[in-house]
């Protein structure tokens, strides 16, 4: 089983539509930490990355993931956009030269996101930051055998470790100048990752 530029094109909007259903969610919970609008930036960004993979012609893997990449970076703007656009970007020269993409391939690209968000953010497990359901989605990923049940536990830990950063102090963003106020609220780019790999799940079920 493998996923061609399609595959991955139709992941990414799967994504976008999840994440646009739970844009008002997301900044309810952005509210409690931050300005209060994660979602609607995240949900833009993501359907701008859409429409950007959409007007590409014959796109290989590596271009709609760099599509996506400069997508989002552009819509998101700021930190945030950086953060998410390096999730994307890190992914590029691993899909280089990639018809299709194997397990082993789309693990790599996700530790390469990983590597790229915890640098661009400068943040680790345990900063109350998307890098808490990433980390550990990144890594039920390459700990199970096939897309099938790398998609299910990885949207399973990412959903554990976005629930972690309830209890958790941030030492990113303006949450920490919350301190111990920020204990109680979920991260919103940790349930944002919760979402995305929840949604790559049910999408992976639903075309295989
Ligand atoms: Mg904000």
């Amino acid at each position: 089983m493998t996923l061609g530029p399609a595959e991955l094109a139709a992941m990414i909007e799967a994504v976008a539509r999840r994440i646009s259903t739970e844009r008002v969610a997301l900044n309810r919970l952005d509210a409690a930490l931050g300005d209060g609008d994660h979602g609607t930036n995240v949900s833009a960004a993501f359907n701008s990355a859409v429409e950007a993979i959409a007007a590409l012609n014959q796109p290989s893997a590596s271009d709609v993931w760099l599509a996506a990449a400069k997508a989002v970076m552009n819509s998101m703007g700021g930190a945030s956009g950086a953060i998410f656009g390096s999730f994307f970007l890190k992914g590029v020269p691993v899909l280089r030269g990639k018809d299709s993409v194997n397990k082993r391939d789309l693990e790599a690209v996700l530790e390469a996101g990983l590597k790229g968000v915890k640098a661009r953010g400068k943040a680790g497990v345990g900063d109350k930051t998307m890098v808490d359901a990433l980390a550990p989605a990144v890594t039920a990923f390459a700990g199970a055998d096939d897309f099938t049940e790398g998609f299910s536990s990885a949207a399973e830990a990412a959903r554990k470790g976005a629930d972690s950063t309830r209890d958790l102090i941030a030492r990113h963003g303006r949450a920490k100048y919350l301190g111990g106020r920020a204990i109680g609220h979920i991260d919103p780019g940790a349930m944002t990752v919760a979402i995305l790999f929840e949604a790559i799940d049910k999408w992976s079920r639903e075309a295989w």
